[in-house]
């Protein structure tokens, strides 16, 4: 991508009421834009990011067995009434509209309820199970702060993934491939090592749920973490019980300031009961399916990924998300030698398959290093008057700033990602 032809520029300033950082170095980047508190509309910068986050869990869903759909976003209230979940008092977030026609709808900010009716569509039979869905979905909630930035959006992508099947074996085994898969997620997205699987309040089935805690100082919740032991606890959670049963005291616990990156629920039986799924057994009995419900939100991870790396400078994209793998900076200033130069280069490392952001706009090199340390990509490629006399590009790593200095052959060679 040409830097002179892409949508948006930098920026200096993000706008006076936003407080978050991760919001404000997207912002000034032009990776997204805010519309209102707690909605940003992504640009083609940040669309990339989120794109590549949505990737990498879709490649890890689809080994653990699940198939893609998409739900709708508009929602029926007599769905979530049968399962007590209309009432304000119940549920905090809710969108919801009156339909022309009359009637009224919710804007949907979690599918458990629609996808178990829907099911009941496709799953009578022992034969019909198991079945493994989940969907990308731009989630609606009504929330009452949103001064995290895209961490805590009204309107937000979630990866939310559900589970049927027909005994307890396979529902508690899918339910810790599920716990697996998300961690490789995590540890792909460059967080893993942070992120732990923190036992969590549960639900009518179940005394714990799962959550996926990441530490962050962005973050709005508390956890009680164990690294040796690679124990963590909510507070929520943090009693007697449950140090009991986790096998690890009080004083060896320390206290982080975490983001919820995902959340995974165990329902036995009951929700499928409440809703009315059921399916017919070997023996000829009809009995509720075991469900499991399973979100990653995609966009706050996205936000987290901003607020772990960032540094004074800007962004620090990992490989595996980065918009471009490289920016590659022309420093040309009038010289048409070195113009072409650079032009050349961008074709043949674009033609190899390599992401590049070029910064061939006519500006001082002051104004393109700037941008490029606020936009974050990986690795800085430079091409100037020197660079060119050596016959080696400046190479520099944004995490690091470790530079080396490398033939046209060595770039190639670093920076070809072999198709796997
Ligand atoms: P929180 O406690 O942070 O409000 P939640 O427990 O209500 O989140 P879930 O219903 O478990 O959220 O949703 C699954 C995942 O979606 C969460 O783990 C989180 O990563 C993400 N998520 C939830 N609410 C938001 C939001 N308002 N903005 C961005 N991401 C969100
Ligand atoms: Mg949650």
């Amino acid at each position: 991508m040409k830097q002179s032809r892409l949508f948006t520029k930098t920026r200096r300033e993000a706008p006076a009421d936003e407080v978050s950082r991760n919001a404000q170095l997207l912002i000034r980047a032009g990776f997204v834009h805010k519309e209102m508190a707690g909605v940003y509309a992504y640009l083609p910068l940040g669309l990339r990011v989120v794109e590549k986050i949505k990737e990498i869990t879709r490649a890890e869903m689809n080994v653990i067995g699940g198939q893609e759909i998409i739900m709708t976003a508009l929602q029926k209230k007599e769905t979530w009434e049968r399962t007590n979940r209309w009432d304000d008092e119940m549920v905090d977030v809710w969108f919801k509209s009156e339909l022309k026609a009359g009637g009224e709808v919710g804007f949907g900010w979690s599918h458990e309820e629609p996808i178990g009716e829907m099911m009941q569509n496709y799953i009578a039979s022992y034969k019909d199970l198991p079945v493994y869905v989940y969907q990308f979905q731009t989630k609606l909630r009504n929330e009452l702060r949103a001064k995290s930035g895209i961490m805590r959006g009204r309107e937000f992508v979630m990866k939310d993934m559900y589970s049927f099947s027909l005994g307890e074996e396979d529902h508690t085994a899918f339910y810790n491939a599920t716990i697996d898969a998300y961690m490789r997620v995590y540890d792909r997205l460059g967080i893993g090592k942070d992120t732990f699987v923190t036992f969590a309040s549960g639900g009518a089935f179940t005394q714990f749920s799962h959550e996926f805690q990441t530490i962050t100082d962005a973050g709005e919740d508390q956890i009680y973490i164990n690294r040796e032991k690679n124990i963590a606890i909510n507070e929520e959670v943090l009693n007697d019980e449950t140090l009991l049963k986790l096998n690890v005291t009080r004083e060896e616990l320390q206290l982080v300031k975490t983001a919820e990156v995902g959340n995974i629920f165990n329902f036995g039986r009951q929700k499928a009961a409440d809703i009315g799924l059921t399916f017919m057994n070997e023996a000829g009995e009809n009995i509720p399916v075991w469900m499991g419900s399973y979100g990653i939100g995609i966009t706050r991870v996205m936000g987290v990924i901003v607020e772990k790396f960032s540094d004074e400078k800007g962004m620090v994209w990992p490989e595996s998300v980065a918009p471009f793998l490289i920016h590659l900076v022309e420093l040309s200033n009038g010289d048409t030698s070195i113009k072409d130069f650079a032009d050349g280069l961008y074709s043949t490392l674009t033609a190899k398959g390599i992401e590049v952001l070029y910064d061939d706009r006519v500006a001082r090199a002051g104004e393109k290093f700037n941008d490029s340390d606020l936009i974050g990509l990986p690795y800085r490629v430079i091409v100037s008057k020197k660079t060119q006399e050596e016959g080696k590009f400046e190479v520099i790593e944004r995490r690091t700033g470790e530079v080396q200095y490398m033939s046209e052959e060595e770039l190639y060679n670093k920076f070809v990602r072999s198709e796997a």
